[in-house]
């Protein structure tokens, strides 16, 4: 059976394909893969753009795997820890928090991913103090290439712990994954259209004093819509009596930036006409972006979070220096107008905090995250290879589940961590049980 990936541009043709009911169902498949001499990649949502789940082994999806095992409090520190089947995806997690009057503390764009997939490769959303999904982690469950289960935390098995929290796979497949979680809060989501310049110029004050502040750039245009969104107790409306008024209605009409943006109808007629008349695409950004208009509401926080992308695209997404932002997309803005490339998709601007993640994006350093989208249906070769030697000159380190080219030469000059993961993922698995082309090139296996 062929599998393909969400964006349509992965697919492969696993030797067998299995969906294990159980822990011990999970052990046994990978202890049956292993006997039968196949390699062996768990699969979640496959929503990545790379062939990161990609196997002609044994391709295992954890779908089943998706059960609520344990809510506790940390002993130490009294925070709730929430112990899920690894192959449950984020909107039931979301879902279950909320029931328990809990949320994740920060999420990316959309809840479809499973909770090991998006961990797995670095998945994060924005705000200058609230790192990745991966930053959450509290311990973990890992099959190793023999069918047993270790559990792994930061005071156990400390470094098997780091290099499966966030390592593709690579040491083995997740089992079970214990989160951090936090008391449920709203936000209060301001989205207003913006000169880009005016960004630039306030940027430093956007990131530092808005909770998760993030900006979408519209190619050939100098416009932005940029997202505030401000953290504020559960079921308690911040500002005015619209936001107040719009958080009903918000489950019904989602985001401004959902429906009329970037997932609705209007947008994938645009990215059609761009498609048909490349040259109409500067004047359907422009229009796009001027057509915007402010918007407020208050909302649960995985409600403002999450939006649905139902018009289809293919990603690069570079972490670079938050100092180095604005000269990437100036860059960018320059090649786009020099080379008229059909681009009419948004470029989306996002923030991180450092973190001690060993393969996270944002490892000690401030961080800034670029992604470029392009419509499936369009050609992206030219546009990514043109943005990624642009982030790339400006340090750049690719996400784990986008597209790049980068190989484990460039990514060992990139993370201070990363012969540490390389011997945690050697002593986790010496014989490549869990390695696929993809982890080959970017680990070096
Ligand atoms: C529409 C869309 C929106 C997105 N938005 C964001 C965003 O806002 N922020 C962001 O950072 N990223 C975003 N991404 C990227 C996405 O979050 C990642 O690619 C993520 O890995 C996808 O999760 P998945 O469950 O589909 O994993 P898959 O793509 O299926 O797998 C990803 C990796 O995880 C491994 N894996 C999966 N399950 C297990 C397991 N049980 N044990 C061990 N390894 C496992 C796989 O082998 C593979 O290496 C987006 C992608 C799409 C398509």
């Amino acid at each position: 059976m062929i599998w393909t990936n969400w964006a349509r541009n992965v697919s492969a043709e696993p030797a067998r394909q299995e969906q294990p009911a159980s822990e011990e169902e999970l052990s046994d498949a990978v202890r049956r893969a292993v006997k039968d001499g196949h390699t062996v990649r768990a699969v979640g949502a496959g929503h990545s753009f790379m062939p990161a789940a990609a196997t002609d082994g044994v391709q295992l999806n954890l779908d089943h795997l998706d059960a609520l095992h344990r809510v506790e409090r940390d002993p130490d520190t009294g925070h709730a820890l929430v112990t899920v089947g690894a192959g449950m995806r984020l909107h039931q997690l979301n879902r279950i928090l909320a029931e328990r009057g809990l949320a994740m503390q920060n999420l990316g764009d959309i809840d479809r991913q499973s909770v090991a997939g998006a961990i797995s490769t670095g998945t994060h959303g924005t705000g200058a103090r609230f790192g990745g999904l991966a930053t959450r982690v509290r311990a973990l469950t890992v099959v190793g290439p023999d069918g047993d289960v270790v559990r792994a935390a930061p005071t156990e098995r400390h470094d098997l712990f780091e290099a499966s929290r966030l390592g593709l796979g690579a040491t083995g497949v997740l089992s079970t994954v214990t989160v951090e979680a936090v008391p449920a809060f709203d936000l209060y989501a301001v989205e207003e259209p913006w000169p880009l310049d005016r960004v630039f110029e306030e940027l430093d004050d956007l990131v530092a004093g808005n909770d998760h502040f993030e900006f979408y750039w519209f190619p050939a245009t100098r416009r932005a819509l940029t997202l505030r969104n401000t953290r504020v107790d559960a079921g308690v409306s911040a500002g005015s009596g619209l936001a107040h008024g719009m958080r009903k209605a918000v489950g019904a009409c989602r985001s401004f930036l959902d429906e009329e943006v970037l997932s609705n109808a209007l947008f994938g007629t645009v990215n059609r006409i761009a498609t048909l008349v490349p040259a109409a695409t500067p004047t359907l950004n422009a229009i796009s972006a001027r057509a915007l208009s402010a918007r407020r509401y208050t909302a649960p926080s995985h409600h403002v979070f999450c939006t649905h992308r139902r018009v289809r695209f293919r990603e690069m997404e570079y972490a670079v220096p938050r100092a180095a932002v604005v000269g990437v997309l100036n860059q960018l803005d320059a090649w786009q107008r020099a080379t008229g490339e059909n681009v009419p998709f948004p470029v989306e601007v996002r923030f991180a905090p450092a973190d001690d993640v060993w393969l996270s994006t944002a490892y000690g350093r401030d961080t800034a995250y670029v992604a470029v989208h392009q419509y499936w249906r369009l050609p992206y070769a030219r546009y990514f290879d043109a943005a990624e030697q642009i982030f790339t000159a400006a340090g750049g380190r690719p996400h784990w589940g986008k597209m790049h080219t980068r190989d484990a030469d460039y990514l060992a000059g990139q993370y201070r961590r990363f012969e540490d993961f390389r011997r945690a993922r050697e002593a986790a698995d010496p014989q490549g049980v869990f390695a696929n082309p993809y982890t080959e090139r970017v680990f070096a296996i």
